[in-house]
């Protein structure tokens, strides 16, 4: 299977850049983010995810990790997944490791987008216009997700240097340029197996 981690902070462009792996390699996407906006936001759960979400903290691990694995057992016959927002922290790391090792397969790569802190803020109140996401409209909730960036999840990244699977991809200039980019490091990644 290719299970691909899609790593960087928020408004790296891992959504919009998730679609065009799935569709070029004809994997699943699974976006944590998504699966908790799409929640029924009256159900016990939906209102828990989104006192988090909201506020621009993290889901607690446990239900997130509860969610991820019963989102990854609806596609029984996947070809390989692309994890988008998910591992955001190094327990759920450990987790997908061991839940992937249960299922016989691992991680193949971490592709990681890098993108500058200015940057990434620019983007994130400019899609707030467009999306509808209260979390990307208050300049203090992004500040609060880029601060649980980088002190809960970026040290993702170096639990998969550790195992040799991280690699980082140049995530500013063009979304085409971006896409190409991430294509060459999957390509290069299997044609080393
Ligand atoms: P972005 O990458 O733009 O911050 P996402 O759509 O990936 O946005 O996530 C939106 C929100 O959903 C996060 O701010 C967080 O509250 C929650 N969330 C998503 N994925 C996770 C995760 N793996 N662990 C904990 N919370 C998560």
């Amino acid at each position: 299977m290719l299970n691909i981690v899609l790593f960087g902070p928020p408004g790296a462009g891992k959504g919009t850049q998730s679609e065009r792996l799935r569709d070029k390699y004809g994997l699943v996407h699974i976006s944590t983010g998504d699966v908790f906006r799409g929640l029924n936001p009256n159900s016990e759960l939906g209102k828990l995810a989104k006192s988090f979400a909201d506020k621009g903290d993290l889901v607690p691990d446990d239900i997130t990790i509860a969610i991820l694995e019963s989102e990854v057992q609806k596609f029984p016959n996947a070809k390989g997944v692309i994890y988008d927002g998910f591992p955001r922290t190094t327990a759920q790391a450990q987790a997908l490791d061991d839940f992937l090792s249960s299922k016989n397969t691992a991680v193949s790569m971490m592709l990681s987008l890098v993108v500058d802190e200015v940057e990434l803020k620019t983007r994130l109140s400019k899609r707030a216009s467009k999306a509808g996401r209260p979390d990307d409209a208050d300049p203090e909730i992004i500040q609060n997700r880029i601060n649980n960036y980088n002190e809960k999840t970026a040290p993702v990244a170096q639990y998969y240097d550790r195992q040799n699977k991280l690699i980082e991809i140049d995530g500013e200039g063009s979304i085409d340029g971006i896409t190409d980019r991430l294509f060459v490091a999957i390509d290069n990644q299997n044609s080393e197996k």
